[in-house]
């Protein structure tokens, strides 16, 4: 029964692609070190590359963001799987003339999910929670900074420079960005990508774009078509557009804040939402937060995965740097969100603020849904709501509160997430060595280096 529905949907997307005169199409992956990449097959042969899928080096898995191989037994020269595309990912890439993508799985030569596949990841995550009555809804904001390459006057040397120093959600800030920003949310919207919201962010040049939720994995394809769109559609317009989390030491970061809700299996009653506690969240919604509250410290190394993410998780910056929780609370990690009253049910929700556009999303939704189902197991309470910022309570008062401090750099969140049980647990044995050698590569090469070389090999990489 699915095998025939997939096959309709491979040819549909095939006929698709031909109508529209695609030449290449991307089949793209999301890889240990949050880099999107991709092997394009060419149209002729699209029909039967959806079924097969194309080779990949095992290799690959092992890759950093730097193109450096970390060492992972099993990982070297010898070896492939294939990246199958799942055709109801299928886009057409308004900014890449007779361009096409879908996302992939990596599947190994047996046709079975490969142990390193971050796609099959999520969706086992998405089963563990169906097996729980719970279906998810989520979604993430977009921060990045526009920049243009110039020439560094005094050193002769090219750097990125944001495009306005406007002010946060001025008008001005608007009209400079309007050109690439209305191109931009054309292209969404011919993808079926629906845009909520757009504003200039606080940062010089810095920009905000949120979206619709939708089921896990598609709100995880769904990001990887929103990153593309941005750094491309920008480039197109001769701009850069830094998804990095710090691009910039001195202005405002970039997060890439996960909203979520928990759902009946039906998708139709929010187990979330409870006008009967306090600000709306039930019992089961507390014990989710508390699941992720507890495994924070580990969780950070794949939600904020970058060495730069560091950067941006520092107190009063509002991107969150406590394992604090609180209602409208930009400063805690879990933001229980105010509902909307034309639909208190429907926007009942809580964001995850400790977590950034250099994330794999599928490794970052499934591990959310790790963590929270965990807390849900464990009826987990994640203590009294933080109502002011959680940075200007005294030492002994965030003790009371069982209040943390994050970790403070990428190497020592890997060494949480090393022995956070639950977690490596879900991610299973191969996908937890490949992620920690990848992460610890870039850590070892980006402690050798300055500020400098950090900013440089971060800008324009996610
Ligand atoms: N730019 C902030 C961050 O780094 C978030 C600001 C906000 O939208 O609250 O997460
Ligand atoms: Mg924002």
């Amino acid at each position: 029964m699915p095998k025939k529905s997939s096959t309709t949907l491979a040819d549909k997307v095939t006929q698709e692609a031909l109508d529209a005169g695609v030449r290449l199409v991307r089949f793209l992956y999301t890889d240990n070190g949050g880099i999107i990449r991709a092997k394009a097959s060419h149209i002729n042969g699209l029909r039967n590359r959806i079924t097969d899928g194309i080779g990949l080096t095992v290799a690959m898995q092992a890759m950093n963001m730097l193109d450096q191989l970390a060492p992972v037994e099993g990982m070297g020269p010898v070896g492939e799987i294939r990246l199958v595309p799942d055709p109801a990912s299928f886009k057409l890439l308004p900014y890449a003339p007779n361009s096409a993508a879908m996302c992939t799985d990596m599947i190994t030569l047996e046709g079975k999910p490969w142990g390193a596949c971050p796609r099959s990841f999520l969706k086992r995550q998405i089963r563990e929670a169906e097996l729980m009555g719970i279906s998810l809804r989520v979604v993430v904001e977009f921060e990045w900074s526009l920049a243009e390459k110039v020439i560094d006057a005094k050193t002769g040397t090219e750097r990125f420079q944001p495009i306005d120093n406007s002010l946060c959600f001025s008008t001005t800030g608007l009209m400079i960005s309007q050109y690439v920003i209305d191109e931009l949310v054309s292209t969404l919207e011919k993808q079926g990508i629906q845009v909520e919201q757009f504003y200039a962010e606080l940062g010089h040049g810095q920009q905000e774009l949120s979206i619709r939720y939708a089921d896990p994995l598609t709100a995880a394809d769904n990001h990887i078509f929103v990153r593309e769109a941005i750094r491309n559609v920008a480039y197109v317009h001769g701009l850069f557009a830094s998804l990095a989390p710090k691009p910039f030491l001195d202005q405002a970061g970039n997060g890439g804040h996960i909203h979520f809700s928990l759902w009946d299996k039906a998708g139709k009653r929010n187990l979330m939402f409870d006008p009967k506690k306090p600000y709306g969240m039930s019992d089961l919604g507390m014990h989710f937060i508390g699941g992720i509250l507890d495994h924070l410290p580990a969780l950070l190394a794949i939600t904020c995965a970058c060495y730069n993410s560091y950067h941006r998780l520092q107190p009063h910056f509002w991107a969150s740097a406590y394992t604090a929780w609180g209602p409208d609370n930009r400063e805690g990690a879990v933001r229980v969100a105010s509902r909307f009253k034309s639909n208190e049910e429907g926007t009942a929700n809580a964001e995850l603020k400790a977590a950034d556009l250099s994330a794999n999303p599928y490794l970052a939704f499934g591990a959310l849904i790790a963590a929270g189902l965990d807390g849900v197991r464990r009826q987990l309470d994640p203590g009294e709501p933080t109502l002011i910022d959680p940075g200007n309570y005294t030492e002994a008062e965030r003790a009371r509160r069982g209040i943390k401090r994050y970790p403070t750099t990428l190497a020592e969140a890997l060494d949480n997430l090393e022995h956070d049980l639950v977690l490596t647990d879900a991610l299973g044995d191969l996908l937890t060595r490949s992620y920690l050698a990848v992460k610890r590569k870039e850590v070892e090469t980006f402690s050798q280096h300055d500020d400098a070389f950090e900013l440089q090999h971060h800008f324009w990489k996610f």
